[in-house]
C-alpha cells in the first residue's frame, strides 16, 4: 500500500502557457517505512514537489495522495524540516522541541517529555537540553529541528535540503545520526539533497530530476544493506 502516491503531479506557478510549469508528469510511489531522496540541479522543481506533498501547494495538474486520499492541505501526521530549523530563540532547546505540541494542544504531559529527552538523546543532544538555540552550533540546531519534528511522531516526515546550510564534516556526522534515529524510529521519508552521496548514504531509492524544468530524469533504486 502506498503512503504517498502521486500521478502525473505538475505546478505551475505562472499561468502564462509560453512559460514552462515548475513541475510536470511526476510518478510517485511512497511506500510504508520507505526512504526516497531528491536529487537535482537548483530550480529544477524539488521544493514544489515536497509542498505539493506537503499541502502547502496545490499541483496544477494530476493526484497527489497521502494515504488513500487527496492531499488538501497541511497535516498533523505529515512533518516538515526546513533547510532552517528557526528554533524560538526565547525557549531553551528542550521546551524548543516540545513547543509544536503545547502549540497543538496546548499542553504536553510526562510522557512527551520523556520522548523528547530520549530523542535528544539518541540526536546527540542531551547535554545541550537546557541550552538556548544561540549557544548551539547550526549543525546542533538543525539537528534540535528534526527532532521537534519527529516529537509530533509523523508518519511521513518531509525534509528539504535540511543539512545544505553546513559544511562536509558536520554534514557527513548529521547524517550518521539521522540513519541511526532512522533505524530506532522507522519513518516514510522524502528527503530534499543536492548531495548525491548523502542520498545514497540515506536513502531506499533516489529520485532525480532534470534541469529540464520539472521533469523527472531517472528513479533509481539504492539496493543498499541497512548495517
Ligand atoms: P528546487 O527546489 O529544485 O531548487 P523549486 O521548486 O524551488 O526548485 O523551483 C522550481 C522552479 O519554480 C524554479 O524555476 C523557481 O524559480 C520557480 N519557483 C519556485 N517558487 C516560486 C514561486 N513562489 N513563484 C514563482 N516561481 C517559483
Ligand atoms: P509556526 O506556526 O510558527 O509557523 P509551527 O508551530 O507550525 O510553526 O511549526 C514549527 C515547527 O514544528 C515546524 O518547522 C516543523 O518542523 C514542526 N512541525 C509543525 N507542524 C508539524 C507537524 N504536523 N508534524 C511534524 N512537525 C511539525
Amino acid at each position: 500500500r502506498s503512503f504517498v502516491k502521486l500521478a502525473g503531479v505538475g505546478h505551475r506557478y505562472d499561468p502564462n502557457p509560453a512559460i514552462p510549469p515548475a513541475v510536470t508528469g511526476i510518478d510517485l510511489d511512497i511506500h510504508r517505512h520507505e526512504f526516497v531522496a531528491v536529487v537535482g540541479p537548483s530550480g529544477c522543481g524539488k521544493s514544489t514537489l515536497l509542498r505539493m506533498i506537503a499541502g502547502l501547494l496545490k499541483p496544477s495538474e494530476g493526484r497527489v495522495t497521502v494515504f488513500g486520499r487527496a492531499v488538501d492541505g497541511p497535516r498533523d501526521d505529515v512533518g516538515i524540516v526546513f533547510q532552517k530549523p528557526t528554533l524560538l530563540p526565547w525557549l531553551n532547546v528542550r521546551k524548543n522541541v516540545l513547543f509544536p505540541l503545547r502549540h497543538k494542544y496546548g499542553r504536553y504531559n510526562r510522557e512527551d517529555e520523556a520522548r523528547a529527552d530520549a530523542l535528544l538523546a539518541m540526536a546527540g543532544l542531551e547535554a545541550f537540553a537546557r541550552k538556548m538555540p544561540d549557544e548551539l552550533s547550526g549543525g546542533m540546531q538543525q539537528r534540535v529541528g528534526i527532532v521537534r519534528a519527529l516529537l509530533l511522531n509523523p508518519d511521513i516526515l518531509l525534509m528539504d535540503e535540511p543539512f545544505s546550510a553546513l559544511d562536509a564534516m558536520t554534514r557527513e556526522q548529521i547524517g550518521f545520526d539521522l540513519l541511526s534515529l532512522w533505524q530506532e524510529q522507522p519513518k516514510t521519508v522524502l528527503f530534499i539533497t543536492h548531495s548525491i552521496a548523502e542520498a545514497v548514504l540515506l536513502a531506499d531509492r533516489v529520485l532525480v530530476m532534470s534541469r529540464r524544468p520539472g521533469t523527472v530524469l531517472d528513479l533509481i533504486d539504492v539496493d543498499l544493506p541497512r548495517p
